[in-house]
């Protein structure tokens, strides 16, 4: 079951590196994204907005597998940061989880 971190929330909206709120849910990222990746920007930011940290530990390889390109970055009209998104989650995991 999900289950809401409270200090997981915390540490994402307190974040200025990690924006997504304004993400509409358009599809255009998961259709220009080289790699495939359907779930980054339009779930998995999601859940970590919602603090669902256990959702977003189970796609911790999804999350490993970005390329950093930019290239759902370019095409977002919403301007979401989605490769620096990526990199904040990356680092959370890496601290927070692996306690690198
Ligand atoms: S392109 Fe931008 S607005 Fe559209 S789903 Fe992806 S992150 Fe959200
Ligand atoms: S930055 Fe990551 S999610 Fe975005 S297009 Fe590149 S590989 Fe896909």
């Amino acid at each position: 079951m999900a289950k809401v971190n409270p200090d997981f929330v915390k540490k994402v909206t307190s974040s200025v590196e990690f924006n997504a709120t304004a993400c509409m849910n358009c599809g255009v990222c998961s259709a220009v994204c080289p790699m495939e990746i359907e779930l980054l920007p339009r779930k998995l930011f999601r859940y970590a907005l919602l603090g669902l940290e256990d959702k977003v530990l189970e796609n911790t390889n999804t999350i490993y597998q970005c390329l950093l390109c930019k290239t759902c970055e370019a095409n977002c009209t919403a301007d979401v940061h989605i490769a620096e998104n990526v990199r904040f989650l990356r680092s959370y995991i890496s601290k927070e989880i692996f306690k690198l």
